[in-house]
């Protein structure tokens, strides 16, 4: 997952307004992170009835769990064998996909000065061993709960109202990021740009309360199409969406352009005004960031949208891209 506030790109909104038993929109996801038997027994026994409890004994597991599973809320022990607590922190912090996830620090160091630098360091608490089993469980509720109302809070920050997708301003965060990412890891980064066929068109025959309903059907016929944790749809503007897709060559983004294709014309939303089929369809634009021309990510944008031009040009109901 590479998203920056632990939004989980498949999950369906407006989720957080169902409840679980807890008081929580979902089962809480906890990793313990330590390496002594009798403390992760305690642990477990505590914070097991509330919530779903992973475990790891050595700080290169914790870091590599964050970044696949993104727990909601890490107790971390900080004497630890192979990497100390400390460093599991940092390397966390370091990376964009996990820097968010809360941390709390166990330790049986007790002085004030432990206390100052496990704070200092990131953490959002400290609990002392011997543990306290009433103790953990009340901290760690007050510190899922925090973590519940940030996750919503970034929900209502990134999300479009209207259709469900995420926002253009969670799209240009995550292009940033992203962008980074892959000239970090010289992997490649596509994009897709979609727009609807003859929308003005439908929109005067249909009226603006039905379109509207056909953008939501377009997002509900895209989305299970993007199946990776780090693949997601964004609502560019208007009647335009765009997939941003890491680690994605060219011919699998167009593979998945023309899979968006056919699931929005299988949509089957009546379109009289479309010439042809009768139906919604779209026209996709396709780019990657390997491909020559493109040093930055606004000309990876650029380079999809005059693919889509091209697609509106030829013909529309088609995906484009520049095969070099
Ligand atoms: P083309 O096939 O070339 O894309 O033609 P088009 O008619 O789709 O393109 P154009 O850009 O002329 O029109 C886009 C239309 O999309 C105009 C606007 O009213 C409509 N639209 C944009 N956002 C929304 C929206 O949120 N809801 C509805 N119902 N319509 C929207
Ligand atoms: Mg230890
Ligand atoms: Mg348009
Ligand atoms: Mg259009």
């Amino acid at each position: 997952m590479t998203e920056e506030f632990n939004i989980k790109h498949n999950d369906t909104y407006p989720h957080h307004l169902m409840s679980s038993g807890s008081g929580f929109p979902r089962q809480p996801r906890l990793l313990v992170v330590e390496d002594q038997p009798l403390h992760i027994q305690v642990l477990n026994r505590a914070l097991s009835p509330e919530c779903r409890v992973f475990m790891v004994t050595q700080g290169k597991q914790a870091v590599q769990f964050c970044v696949d599973r993104q727990p909601d809320l890490v107790l971390l022990d900080v004497e630890m064998p192979d990497m100390d607590g400390f460093h599991v922190l940092e390397a966390l912090k370091a990376d964009e996909a996990t820097r968010n996830i809360p941390v709390i620090f166990v330790t049986a160091h007790t002085s004030t000065d432990m206390e100052t630098r496990c704070l200092q360091a990131g953490a959002v608490d400290f609990i002392s061993k011997p543990i306290n089993p009433s103790v953990v469980k009340a901290r760690v509720h007050t510190h899922l709960k925090l973590k519940f109302q940030s996750d919503l809070m970034h929900q209502w920050v990134y999300l479009d109202g209207m259709t469900g997708a995420f926002n253009r301003r969670y799209f240009d965060d995550q292009l940033q990021t992203e962008w980074r990412r892959a000239q970090r890891t010289a992997k490649p980064l596509s994009v897709i740009l979609m727009d609807v066929d003859f929308f003005k068109a439908y929109n005067d025959h249909y009226g603006h309360l039905r379109g509207d309903q056909a953008l939501r059907t377009l997002v509900k016929a895209a989305k299970p199409v993007l199946q990776r944790p780090g693949d997601f749809l964004a609502r560019y503007g208007g009647e335009e969406f765009v997939c941003l897709l890491p680690d994605t060559a060219l011919a699998d983004a167009a593979t998945l352009a023309e899979r968006i294709r056919k699931a929005v014309i299988e949509q089957k939303v009546l379109h009289e005004h479309n010439l042809g089929l009768g139906v919604m369809t779209i026209s996709l634009g396709v780019a990657e960031s390997f491909q020559s021309g493109i040093i930055d990510a606004e000309q990876l944008i650029g380079a999809a949208d005059k693919n889509l031009y091209v697609a509106k040009h030829s013909g529309k109901n088609r995906v484009c891209f520049t095969d070099q």
